[in-house]
């Protein structure tokens, strides 16, 4: 549809957040016409409004897994729709532990969410929103969309999944967080976009550096994440028709960037790549 669009609006690896620098990872999809936004990290409430989505029209969110860097705004999010005038459903979709942390919020938002509806008559947030805990296979149909999830590598955590997006004509793949995974090959085949995590060595010993527990956070990047060349090469297997890096490490380095993602890339795959920034917008395009 004339619409139909991928906007990165966080592209950061990790939680941590730093002057003028980007925020974690988080994705809108708007597919057929439907705003599906992939992970909602911190900074998604702001940055979907700043990508032009209404939060009337907030409907379908899935998350990926449960790190902070990727759900710590989830709550805000839905919370935020629901001030502004929600009047839908609101579908979240994500792996087992998803349904505690919504509840967890509204919890903690016990009081000004009870004011807010004996107060302002705003309907009952637990009304507006169903959780849907899924594992890898078929996840959801949504009208003309199908979405299914892959379990991939990203140690300690075992529930964490690629989430594949097709309709008629157009196909989405999101690596989610993970280690170098030969079969999100197939799984992407023939994917549209792939947006795949990545990472370049050079720049993790920096980021060690930065924190006092540098040492362990060095060990849990190398073991769980992805070498923008090993992501070239699952783009490759996959024949993506476009490489999009997110969750970059490091996203805010000086002396590290776009130029440097780009030449690892280029090391396997020859096809379209975008190293974005937040914000970056990628419009469908109809096949000929
Ligand atoms: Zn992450
Ligand atoms: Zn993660």
């Amino acid at each position: 549809m004339a619409d139909d669009r991928l906007v990165l609006l966080g592209t950061k690896g990790g939680p941590a957040i730093r002057k003028g620098g980007p925020n974690p990872t988080a994705s809108l999809l708007v597919m057929e016409g439907q705003p599906i936004v992939v992970d909602a990290a911190l900074g998604v409430t702001r940055a979907l409004v700043e990508a032009g989505m209404p939060l009337r029209e907030l409907a379908t969110i899935f998350l990926t897994h449960l790190h902070s860097d990727h759900v710590l705004e989830l709550g805000g999010l839905i919370h935020t729709a629901w001030t502004s005038g929600l009047a839908r459903q609101v579908a979240i979709y994500g792996p087992v532990g998803t349904r505690a942390l919504w509840d967890g919020f509204r919890a903690s938002l016990a009081f000004d969410i009870g004011i807010r509806v004996e107060d302002e008559g705003r309907p009952d947030l637990a009304q507006l929103v169903t959780v849907t805990e899924f594992g890898e296979g078929p996840v959801a149909t949504l009208g003309g969309i199908t979405v299914s999830a892959l379990r991939v590598h990203h140690p300690p955590v075992t529930e964490c999944y690629a989430l594949r997006f097709d309709c008629d004509g157009w196909s989405v793949t999101f690596s989610s967080d993970t280690a170098y995974f030969e079969p999100l090959g197939p799984f992407a085949a023939g994917t549209d976009i792939l947006v795949h995590e990545a990472m370049l060595l050079d720049g993790v010993d920096r980021i060690a550096k930065l924190v006092p527990n540098g040492a362990r956070v060095k060990a849990h990047i190398l073991a769980s994440h992805t070498e923008a060349y090993d992501a070239a090469r699952i783009a490759a297997a996959a024949q993506a028709g476009h490489l999009v890096l997110h969750h970059l490490l490091p996203a805010d380095d000086p002396t590290l960037g776009e130029a440097d993602f780009l030449r690892e890339v280029r090391r396997a795959y020859d096809g379209p790549v975008t190293i974005p920034q937040d914000g970056h917008e990628i419009k469908r395009k109809d096949a000929p």
